[in-house]
């Protein structure tokens, strides 16, 4: 089991402990437990892809952002399913007998957006309006959305299946650092940008029309800008940077990249 799930069954828990003293004074205890229990639900999620979201990225992101980029690169990526498999009588031939392995629930972006800011909410003092006015926290709610989502949370980690990932995937080796990059194509969407994590190169993936993915760097074929010299340089896209400089391998001259506003004054 990864250290995400096992942190937010930990957390679970001890929220179920604290909703079970039946105490209101404890129900932001038991808040906050199931808000990390959420984020370690989702961390736990992300790390399916982490060939194409390396996790340093999403340290310090909030559920809600890591739900969103990972749905970025699998429009599937919090939906439930249920994984089965079956031998073929011939190869694309549908199985007679399907062997159901389990279900998947997904602690899915509705969810997150639903329940996470809310928890957030009662972990603060109240503010100052509300001490005016005498009002005390509605605790009725408060207890009832805390067992709403630990029972969510309670299926989550108790699927059988977890963190299944499919798609058409594309692979190949960055032609700048050779490291290798892996990108789901979503369903519907026929090209996809893509940067490497390890470089600065970028690229371009297209479907053609044989099911085949078309892999295209993002580059200039940039001249010299000595007009003496005709030597041409590729540079690529994420390196067309104000300051960025390279020394020309012909006439040995410095070209540099700069960022300009060039003003007209109005007649
Ligand atoms: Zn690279
Ligand atoms: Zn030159």
């Amino acid at each position: 089991m990864s250290i995400h799930r096992s942190r937010a069954r930990n957390a679970l828990a001890s929220a179920r402990s604290e909703l079970a003293s039946d105490e209101d004074q404890r129900l932001k205890y038991a808040a906050l437990e199931l808000r990390m229990a959420i984020e370690s639900v989702t961390y736990d999620r992300a790390t399916a892809y982490k060939s194409e979201f390396p996790p340093h990225e999403y340290e310090t992101w909030q559920p809600k952002k890591v739900m969103l980029v990972l749905l970025e690169i699998d429009s599937s990526a919090d939906s439930d399913s249920s994984l089965s498999f079956g031998i073929e009588p011939s190869p694309g031939q549908t199985p007679e007998v399907m062997k159901h392995l389990g279900d998947e629930v997904v602690f899915n972006l509705q969810t997150i957006k639903k329940h996470y800011d809310a928890l957030g909410s009662y972990l603060h003092s109240p503010i100052l309006k509300q001490v005016n006015s005498g009002k005390q926290p509605d605790y009725i709610k408060m207890r009832r959305r805390c067992e709403e989502i630990a029972s969510v949370l309670e299926r989550v980690l108790s699927s059988p299946v977890f963190n299944s990932t499919f798609g058409v995937f594309s692979s190949f080796d960055c032609c700048e650092c050779n490291v290798r990059i892996r990108r789901r194509i979503p369903r519907g969407i026929d090209s996809l940008s893509v940067d490497c994590f390890e470089c600065l190169a970028s690229y371009t993936l297209t479907r053609t029309s044989d099911g085949e993915i078309r892999m295209d760097p993002h580059q200039h074929e940039i001249v010299c800008a000595n007009t003496d010299c005709d030597h041409s340089t590729v540079i690529l896209h994420r390196e067309v940077v104000n300051g960025r400089f390279w020394i020309c391998k012909k006439c040995g001259g410095r070209n540099e990249i700069r960022l300009g506003i060039v003003y007209q004054a109005s007649n």
